[in-house]
């Protein structure tokens, strides 16, 4: 009987629940992963904040699916440039499009493409050390950010903006990076929201981390709080508002002067709808209409209007999924078009690239499993013919003259990062372009 094999077109976390999904329902199965960088893991290293490393932590366990003898790794491959979607599906009897959701949902408003406006995709990634944004050089030299957005990335870029030095220390926040923030002058950081403070997204642990941060105080209009959250919100989604209310109750009142203490700011805005950026050459400040919430739970414009003089502008209100040819895409939810995880014959997605950017890293275990599931039921109901999986892609990839990384050169890249760090104390200082992660591996670059 011939063997299952499967490519799996990125390494982030949904790639990652999808092998082991893979693995656990065919435990023979020959499973590859076609990844983009040299380095594994997407969004857990260039997506999840630099100073969260307890929740990076899970890369523990998807290096030790990679690391299964049944699991290669060929990293420095790009869908598209390197190989075609087309040949992939050829060598393999089903591909996994596990690419996440790495560009920015587009704020349509006048000014929005003026110097000093940044979407959280390149922003993020650039705090990060995505090689993709690191020339991104955003102005810092300001002092007032606005976030718009009201989501866990808003919190992310707020905190990382004001956090000191000290309380960075311990991320792996690239040195580069570090030193832009931390000689910015900035002193006012507003995170807007176009709806209420119950109808945040935040997450409460994340929303209780702008409490207690040693050089910046986090301020709320407190009539602006309601006492309650909507009736019709259930569950866990009506527990996290609650806290979360209770949170936000806890900040400091804005325009309090006692409160500040010397303090950098970050000011919670709610019902305030992003309408224009305002600037000539760069951005001067950005436009908001006071919103009101209507009875069915939507918002509707008021007709008031205040600006908020800013430097820089992170649009923090989602992410949208790449395009391949021939893939269908909804622009809708800035997703693949897909049925359960199916686009079409051999052709599976899961995670973001699937639902959207929703929900929490675990959230793509489930996408994993019912791929798997449909997967092992396409295989079995086949005729058994045998694809020519790795081997065929490493002839292809050959040919071509790619210089493709595998697992253990990941792994010398990963010992000189956390190496570069040593005097510093941080957990790594990331390479921040291919060219020195592959620099890292010669003379045996293939
Ligand atoms: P998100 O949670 O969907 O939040 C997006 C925010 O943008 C919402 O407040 C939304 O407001 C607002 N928005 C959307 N379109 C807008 C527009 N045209 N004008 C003004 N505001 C607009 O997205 P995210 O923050 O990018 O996070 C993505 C996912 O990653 C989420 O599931 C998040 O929880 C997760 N994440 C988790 C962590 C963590 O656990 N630490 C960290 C980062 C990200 P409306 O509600 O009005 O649409």
């Amino acid at each position: 009987m011939s063997r299952l094999r499967v490519a799996v077109v990125g390494s982030g976390p949904s790639g990652f629940y999808a092998i082991s999904a893979l693995n656990k329902a065919c435990p023979d199965a020959l499973v590859d992963i076609v990844e983009r960088l040299p380095t594994p893991f997407g969004l857990i290293r260039a997506g999840v904040a630099p100073d969260h490393q307890t929740t990076k932590n899970v890369i523990r366990a998807y290096a030790r699916t990679a690391e299964q003898a049944g699991v290669t790794y060929f990293g420095n491959v790009e869908l598209g440039r390197d190989i075609s979607l087309d040949e992939l599906r050829g060598l393999y009897d089903a591909v996994i499009l596990a690419v996440g959701a790495p560009a920015d949902k587009v704020l349509n408003i006048p000014g929005i493409d003026l110097p000093g406006v940044h979407g959280s995709a390149e922003f993020v990634g650039w705090y990060n050390g995505h090689p993709d944004h690191r020339t991104l050089n955003p102005d810092l030299d300001v002092s007032t950010a606005v976030v718009i957005g009201n989501g866990n990335v808003a919190i992310d870029v707020a905190r990382v903006l004001v956090k000191s030095p000290s309380e960075m220390a311990d991320s792996d926040l690239p040195a580069a990076v570090a030193d832009v923030i931390h000689a910015s002058p900035i002193r006012d950081v507003y995170v807007a929201g176009r709806r209420g403070p119950a109808d945040a997204k935040f997450t409460t642990v994340e929303l209780k981390e702008m409490l207690g941060l040693e050089e910046a105080v986090s301020l709320i209009d407190h009539a602006s709080l309601p006492e309650t959250v909507p009736e019709d919100l259930e569950g866990r989604d009506r527990r996290v508002r609650e806290k979360n209310l209770l949170t936000l109750a806890r900040f400091e009142e804005e325009g309090d002067p006692a409160a500040l203490d010397g303090k950098k700011r970050v000011h919670f805005a709610f019902y305030a709808n992003p309408v224009e950026v305002r600037g000539e050459d760069r951005v001067t400040g950005v436009l908001f209409e006071t919103t009101c919430a209507t009875e069915d739970g939507k918002i509707a414009g008021t007709g008031t209007f205040f600006e908020v003089p800013c430097g820089l502008i992170v649009t923090a209100i989602g992410y949208r999924s790449r395009s391949f040819e021939g893939v269908p895409f909804d622009h809708r939810t800035g997703a693949l078009l897909n049925t359960d995880g199916r686009i079409s014959g051999n052709l599976f997605t899961v995670g973001w690239a699937k639902r959207g950017p929703s929900g929490v890293i675990g959230s793509s275990k489930r996408d994993g499993d019912r791929v798997a599931e449909m997967i092992l039921s396409d295989w079995q109901a086949s005729d058994g013919g045998e694809t020519a999986g790795r081997a065929g892609l490493q002839a292809l990839l050959e040919e071509r003259n790619v210089p493709f990384v595998d697992y253990e050169d990941w792994r010398r890249i990963d010992a000189a990062e956390i190496d570069r760090a040593q005097e510093t104390g941080a957990p790594r200082e990331k390479f921040l372009s291919v060219e020195e992660m592959l620099a890292v591996l010669e003379p045996t670059t293939r």
